[in-house]
C-alpha cells in the first residue's frame, strides 16, 4: 500500500497508471456523533480504505482523505461541518480529474457517512462523459460491503470504531429525538436493514478490510461488465 502523500510525482504516475492499479480515496463527514467523536464516519472512512488498500491485489495507493462531507442532516447540530452539495460536488470532480490526469484508472471512493452517498453517486455520473472510457470509478459504501446495519451513532458504529482501533462510547443521543434537524425528509422508503453477514459484535480489521477489498474488486468489475443498466 501506498500513501498519495508520500509519492514522488513520478512515482505517483508510475504506479497509478499501471492497469491494475487502484486509487482509493476516503470521503467522511465531521459531523455530531452523540456523546462521541465529531470525525467518527472520517475515522471509519479512513481506517476501512487503509485496511482494504492492503489487501486488494495490485498496487493500491491511499489518497489524502475528504474529511468533510454532506451533512445537512446535523448542520444545526455545534460541531457539524457540512459541505454545501455543490461544494463536495465540486471537490470530488477535481480530486479525481486530477488523479485521473497523472494516470489512474481505477478510482475508488470509500465513504463512511450515508449523507454523502446519493450526492457522490450524483457527481460520478455527472462525471462520466469527461473522463476517458478506460478509466472506471466507483463508489463503495462501507456498510453495505459488510451488509451491516450500522446506525448513526450505534452499537455497530462503535463496533466499527473498536475493530479499526478506536475506543468510543455514543452515550446518550438526544438529538435523535427532539433537537432541531429542520425539516423531515426521508427518501427511498424500499430500504431496510441489510441481512446481516455477522453481528457486528467481534468485528476485525482483517474481516473488514477484506470484506471491503472484495467489494472494491466486485465494483469496479460491475463498472467494466456489461451488465444492464437500472430503469
Ligand atoms: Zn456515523
Amino acid at each position: 500500500m501506498y500513501r498519495l502523500e508520500e509519492l514522488s510525482s513520478a512515482q505517483a504516475r508510475e504506479l497509478m497508471s499501471r492497469e491494475d492499479a487502484i486509487v482509493i480515496i476516503p470521503v467522511g463527514s465531521v459531523e455530531q456523533h452523540c456523546e462521541g467523536p465529531l470525525g467518527t464516519d472520517l475515522m471509519i472512512a479512513q481506517g476501512v480504505a487503509e485496511a482494504a488498500c492492503e489487501r486488494v491485489s495490485g498496487p493500491c495507493v491511499l489518497a489524502p482523505p475528504i474529511a468533510y462531507g454532506f451533512s445537512a442532516e446535523w448542520s444545526l447540530a455545534p460541531g457539524t461541518v457540512s459541505l454545501s452539495l455543490q461544494a463536495l460536488q465540486l471537490l470530488l470532480r477535481d480530486v479525481i480529474t486530477s488523479l485521473v490526469r497523472s494516470g489512474a484508472r481505477n478510482v475508488v471512493i470509500v465513504n463512511g457517512h450515508y449523507g454523502n452517498s446519493p450526492a457522490v453517486e450524483a457527481a460520478l455520473r455527472d462525471m462520466m462523459p469527461s473522463l476517458p472510457p478506460e478509466v472506471a470509478v466507483v463508489q463503495v459504501n462501507y456498510w453495505e460491503a459488510l451488509e451491516l446495519d450500522v446506525g448513526h451513532a450505534s452499537d455497530a458504529e462503535a463496533e466499527v470504531m473498536k475493530a479499526l482501533g478506536y475506543s468510543v462510547d455514543f452515550g446518550r443521543c438526544e438529538c435523535l429525538q427532539g433537537s432541531p434537524r429542520g425539516a423531515k425528509v426521508y427518501v427511498r422508503p424500499g430500504e431496510g436493514p441489510a441481512t446481516l453477514r455477522s453481528p457486528a459484535r467481534g468485528l476485525t480489521r482483517d474481516f473488514i478490510g477484506s470484506a471491503v477489498a472484495e467489494a472494491i474488486e466486485a465494483a469496479l468489475g460491475a463498472a467494466r461488465g456489461s451488465r444492464r443498466p437500472l430503469p
